[in-house]
């Protein structure tokens, strides 16, 4: 798009799948709009992933309904091959963004409706903001992080591939999907590596001849609106690397890395652990167990035809790492050069300068409508369900999005028209 607009009914910040998704719906509700991307189209999917990712769910599943990836869907997708998907995405539908054109500041009028926006391309007024830049905005290195200057430090979102760190050992703080997927790698190229574990679910990639995708979907859990009780901030390991495989920490362990607990806190260049992998293993345990379990019920409910997967149940013998957990290190002892943090990020919404936070700054809201009016947020993690954040959920959430402002445009018609 070239031509300066300087007036939209809804304008919205960010052309990730959130963005796009969005604009899709308002497109088939002919809602006039502008996407506004400071980057490039996905551009979280090119230069915030490492090099080697793939999608998390198989083709078939991560995707939007109305296009096919051109893969096998039971493939999992390049991160880069992604990116393409939504680039095509948008192209298909004409979506109406702008990339390179960042938002820095949006404020209420005063006296009149709508918002002024302020723009590294100049000011636009209208009527509602559709806040879709993403759930993780800013990479979160904790302050327990050791201030030695022989420690290379990176937080996941940097890590790109093995041969970007010094030589050495490599420490990964946190064990969700993608702490896990780099510490493999890495230790797949030939490092020394070390994993701290935390709390964690670790579903199995695939049972009884069903992605884990699949069965989310069959036993109604994608939709589930809220976390289970005590589990609101336990992450989640899964994997499509090598074709999708199940996070087992045991075989990891066995392949060579050295599992740990919980980093405590570093001081004199040793680290600390928490006694808690035993436990946090246990529990992943569990949780895994737990999809099994439900998977088996289902069948038997259902009187499906899946094959049944004994060997599923079985675990791996306990490595030692498991059975004696470290309990502290020094770094320059074991050789560890490099510190990657995988411990997730936080929001930064400083450009929304508009009254919709809660005093930790999180956005007040029902299903992504904000409690201030006008203003709607997308893609948040459990925004209105366990799928929000994702590909496949984001969608679903854009159209609700949509279908609220449609109303509202309504009820301001109406306005009009009696005037
Ligand atoms: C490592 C990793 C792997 C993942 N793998 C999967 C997966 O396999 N499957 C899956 O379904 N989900 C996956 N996710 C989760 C989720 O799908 C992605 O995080 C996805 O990028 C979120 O899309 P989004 O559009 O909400 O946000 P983003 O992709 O972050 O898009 C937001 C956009 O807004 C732009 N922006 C931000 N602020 C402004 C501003 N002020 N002005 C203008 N533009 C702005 C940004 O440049 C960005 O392009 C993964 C997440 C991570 C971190």
């Amino acid at each position: 798009m070239s031509e300066t607009i300087t007036e939209i009914d809804t304008l919205v910040v960010g052309a990730g799948q959130a963005g796009i998704a969005m604009s899709e719906h308002l497109t088939a509700l002919k809602i006039p709009h502008l996407v506004l991307e400071k980057k490039r189209i996905a551009e979280a999917w090119r230069s915030g992933r490492w090099d080697s990712l793939v999608a998390n769910g198989p083709a078939w599943h991560d995707r939007f309904p109305n296009r096919v990836f051109d893969a096998h869907p039971d493939s999992f997708i390049g991160k880069e091959g992604v990116a393409d998907y939504f680039v095509r995405y948008a192209q298909q539908f004409n979506a109406p963004i702008r990339t390179g054109v960042t938002v820095n500041r949006v404020t209420r009028n005063r006296g009149r409706a709508g918002f002024t926006v302020e723009t590294s391309d100049g000011v636009i007024q209208t009527q509602r903001v559709v806040a879709a830049s993403g759930p993780f905005h800013r990479p979160i290195i904790p302050a327990i992080a050791p201030a030695q200057e022989n420690i290379h430090q990176l937080h996941s979102a940097q890590y790109k591939n093995p041969q970007q760190l010094p030589e050495g050992g490599v420490m990964v703080v946190g064990a969700g999907s993608s702490g896990v997927q780099i510490a493999d790698e890495l230790q797949r190229a030939g490092r020394q590596v070390w994993l701290s574990v935390g709390p964690h679910d670790r579903p199995p990639r695939a049972y009884r001849g069903r992605d884990y995708c699949w069965w989310l979907g069959v036993l109604g859990l994608w939709d589930a609106a809220t976390k289970e009780a005590h589990k609101e901030h336990v992450t989640i390991a899964v994997s499509g690397a090598r074709g999708g495989e199940t996070i087992d920490f045991r075989r990891l362990a066995h392949q060579g890395i050295r599992l740990t607990g919980v980093t405590r806190q570093f001081a004199d260049g040793n680290v600390q652990f928490a006694d808690d992998l035993q436990q946090n293993v246990r529990l992943g345990d569990e949780n895994y167990l737990s999809v099994l379990d439900a998977a088996d019920a289902w069948i038997a409910a259902n009187g499906a035809d899946l094959p049944p997967e004994p060997a599923a149940r079985q675990f791996m013998s306990d490595p030692p790492c498991l059975t004696q957990p470290v309990l502290s290190l020094n770094l320059a002892d074991e050789g560890i050069r490099t510190i990657i943090w995988a411990t997730g990020y936080a929001t930064d919404y400083r450009w929304l300068d508009v009254d919709c936070f809660d005093e930790q700054q999180r956005p007040v809201h029902h299903r992504g409508v904000a409690q201030a009016a006008g203003i709607y947020f997308l893609g948040l993690p459990w925004q209105s369900r366990r799928g929000s954040t994702f590909i496949w959920g984001v969608w679903h959430d854009a159209k609700y999005i949509a279908d609220q402002i449609a109303i509202q445009r309504s009820y301001a018609a109406y306005g009009s028209v009696a005037q």
